[in-house]
């Protein structure tokens, strides 16, 4: 008789859990996954999916816009919201459907509750307890909102992927990932965004070049963006809403969205109870094998509020896999991780910022094109693209690239090999190019950036 019900109990069905379950039932473990809502998690349902589904279908505007100056002829498009968000939804229950029959196929049972755990090696749902050899947290995380006035009047990105019907206007709160996603999306449909940031500039942690050039491309296509200000309060009128700022402007408009950050599902979990470290933000603590302060008990993904990404969640769980059940010991490796920013134009970068470099390496050798993308010269559209390499210069080693710019996330990705190989300058330099492209310039820029004397010391 086995000593537990299963092998392995994982709490959450989203991307990290998953997977790293699947890979855990194919190598013959014992795995039952929970899940309190729908099998998917943030990514499929409430995130990745459905933004890009969203960002695709604001992507029209541009071609229909673009088309006149290669010829065609295109009558004033119409568009109907509703249609796109029921195709969306088709879609997502598309794939929660898949999920659910990939975790079948790997014989992974899945319990469809809430789960409280009660003690290391024991889980309770629903009144039912299982017991466990292993335990593995992927609850992901939830949309967080500061406490001001009026707060219960907005919507988060949860909401925003569902409206019934397009606003007209939208003051959009926040300067990261999602918030520059849905300030494109809305845009890209024709509603007015005023997105209103608390720093100087977008993004912060992204590249400074990159974070200033995507401010102007998003003005460029009518998006107000409202920098080193906080919103003071917000007041419900008969027409929408007012949105009054810490420096006195008031902002009509007809909903208000935050995006202000995500915050671990860890509450309700039962586990520091059993002894599990919490961090301030409530992200689980854990160890480089993804272990929590309790040894049989692991967390993966954005519960654990490091790189909040979705397939970084998928190979923490994956590597959990190998290392218990493939005598296949794998730790996630954390450096150089790419990732994307599915803006208008959309964001891609990999490894160290201009800044980063400078403070990890002292000298570097930066390298930069900006140009007018070629589909840009007939279509008329005014919108430049930005690339920079960081090189080590001791080593000749290129320690990052970036890119604003269509289909910069498409090739980032390939770029994040060659710097994942430890690829430097000289074999960029020697890769020859596809032409004509935007991509060849990363193998073909040959002229550094002088920085003036101030900026190179700093
Ligand atoms: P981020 O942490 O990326 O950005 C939060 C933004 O809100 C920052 O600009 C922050 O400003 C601002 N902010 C925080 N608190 C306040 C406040 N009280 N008042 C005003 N502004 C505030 O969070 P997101 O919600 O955009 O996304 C969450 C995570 O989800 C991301 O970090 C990312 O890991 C993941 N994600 C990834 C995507 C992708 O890969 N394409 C897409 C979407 C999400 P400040 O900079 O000053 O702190």
């Amino acid at each position: 008789m086995p000593r537990y019900d299963f092998d392995l109990f994982t709490i959450g069905a989203g991307s990290g859990g998953v997977a790293g379950s699947r890979r855990a039932g194919g190598y013959g473990a014992r795995v039952a996954i929970c899940e309190e809502s729908r099998v998917g998690g943030t990514c499929v349902l409430r995130g990745c999916v459905p933004k890009k589904l969203l960002v695709y279908g604001a992507q029209f505007s541009d071609a229909f816009a673009d088309a006149a100056g290669f010829g065609w002829t295109v009558p004033p498009p119409s568009f109907d919201w509703p249609s796109l968000i029921a195709a969306k939804d088709k879609e997502l229950d598309r794939l929660e459907q898949i999920y659910r029959t990939m975790l079948k196929n790997s014989g992974v049972e899945l319990i469809e509750a809430h789960a409280i755990v009660t003690d290391p090696h024991t889980v309770e749902v629903d009144g039912r307890s299982y017991t466990a050899d292993k335990i593995m947290i992927a609850s992901g995380g939830h949309p967080t909102v500061p406490d001001i006035p009026g707060i219960e009047h907005v919507i988060s990105s949860n909401e925003a992927l569902s409206l019934p019907e397009l606003p007209r206007r939208i003051v959009i709160v926040g300067g990261g990932y999602i918030a520059v996603e849905f300030a494109g999306i809305f845009r890209g449909f024709g509603t007015e965004v005023v997105e209103i940031i608390r720093r100087e500039d977008l993004l912060y942690g992204f590249d400074d070049d990159i974070r200033v050039a995507v401010a102007q491309e998003m003005r460029n296509r009518g998006i107000e963006i409202l920098t080193r200000t906080q919103v003071a309060r917000i007041q419900k009128c008969p027409h929408g809403y007012s949105v009054f700022t810490t420096l006195g402007q008031e902002i009509s408009t007809d909903l208000v969205m935050y995006a202000t950050g995500r915050k671990p599902n860890t509450r309700g979990l039962g586990l520091p109870q059993i002894g599990v470290e919490l961090n301030r933000e409530g992200a689980v603590v854990v160890d480089e094998w993804q272990r929590s302060t309790v040894p049989n008990v692991y967390a993966v993904g954005d519960v654990t509020d490091r790189l909040n990404l979705t397939p970084v969640a998928i190979a923490e769980a994956r590597a959990i896999a190998e290392t218990l059940y493939n005598d296949n010991p794998v730790k996630m490796d954390h450096n150089d991780v790419p990732t994307a920013v599915f803006s208008q134009p959309p964001i891609g970068a990999v490894g160290l910022t201009e800044a980063e470099a400078r403070r990890s390496y002292g000298e570097i050798d930066v390298y930069s094109a900006r140009f007018k993308p070629m589909k840009n010269t007939l279509s008329g559209r005014d919108e430049r693209t930005l690339m920079k390499i960081i090189v080590d210069a001791a080593s000749d080693r290129v320690v990052g690239c970036h890119m604003l710019g269509a289909d910069a996330p498409e090739i980032i990705q390939g770029l994040a090999i060659a710097i994942k190989c430890g690829a430097t300058k000289k074999q960029f330099d020697q890769t020859v190019g596809i032409h004509p492209s935007a991509a060849e310039e990363f193998v073909t820029m040959r002229d550094k950036v002088v920085r003036p004397t101030k900026l190179a010391a700093d």
